[in-house]
């Protein structure tokens, strides 16, 4: 049993016992860490404000036969915004459980790490929180290898492809779409908007001004084909949306 050290951002925590918690990093060296913090509930825990939500910092833990031990953190950045504002908080949620449905214990995910970091910098100091999102998920789903096809139809390669399909991955024309009667249809915009959030850098998304109805062609697509994908529904995506409706 050893020591290592890992950067890393705090993902989901539940308490444990009297004290302690268990803390839900992803880390960028060893994919998600489920640790231990010890004593971490009592006042004055050096561990206080490394280990809470969205914090990114670096750790040091002690390999366990079960479960880990983070023994120290110091704070790269807490990301305070996002515990401190309910709808960013809540975008931040959705971030998270999409990270931690979508991995394993101990999966490498190379670009995943840097793009989480990423968009929860964007989440906490930006007010485009949706299309902050939009972009997090098109680009989830590249690092799980389910990189949307929008340079045409999926099937056939024509140009004009109105229409998303979830269980073909992509973009279908008129025709193509005809297969799948599941197909959500896009605007223009929409699709512009799509294709230009797949090559973006998370720092370019601002130059974006996508219309309340593009924006509701992509929540209808996106957030839908992530769920698909890590196969099971997300609870924070429907307490976003029951946020947006008024209230929990
Ligand atoms: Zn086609």
């Amino acid at each position: 049993m050893g020591l290592y050290k890992a950067e890393g951002v705090v993902l989901r925590t539940r308490n444990l016992g009297e004290a302690d918690k268990i803390v839900t990093f992803f880390t960028h060296d060893r994919g998600k860490v489920e640790a231990v913090a010890r004593g971490v509930r009592r006042p004055r825990s050096r561990l206080l404000g490394p280990t809470q939500l969205f914090t990114y910092g670096r750790y040091l833990f002690f390999e366990g036969k079960s479960l880990d031990t983070v023994s120290q953190g110091e704070i790269i950045d807490s990301f305070r915004p996002l515990r401190e504002d309910l709808n960013r908080m809540a975008h931040a949620s959705y971030a998270a459980e999409l990270v931690d449905r979508s991995t394993e214990e101990g999966d490498r995910h190379e670009g995943l790490f840097p793009l989480l970091v990423a968009v929860l910098r964007l989440l906490a100091a930006g007010d485009e929180l949706a299309l902050v999102m939009r972009y997090f998920e098109l680009h989830l789903l590249e690092e799980l290898g389910y990189r949307p096809h929008l340079a045409g139809c999926v099937r056939c390669g024509q140009q004009r492809a109105p229409r998303f399909s979830l269980e073909l991955g992509g973009l279908v024309c008129q025709r193509c779409g005809e297969a799948d009667p599941a197909a959500v249809p896009l605007g223009e915009e929409a699709i512009h908007v799509l294709r230009y959030l797949q090559r973006a850098q998370p720092e370019r998304l601002g130059v974006l001004r996508p219309s309340a109805a593009a924006m509701a062609e992509l929540e209808a697509v996106l957030p839908p084909f992530c769920a698909a994908r890590i196969g099971q529904p997300l609870r924070a995506m429907d307490f976003l949306l029951s946020l947006r409706a008024g209230g929990p």
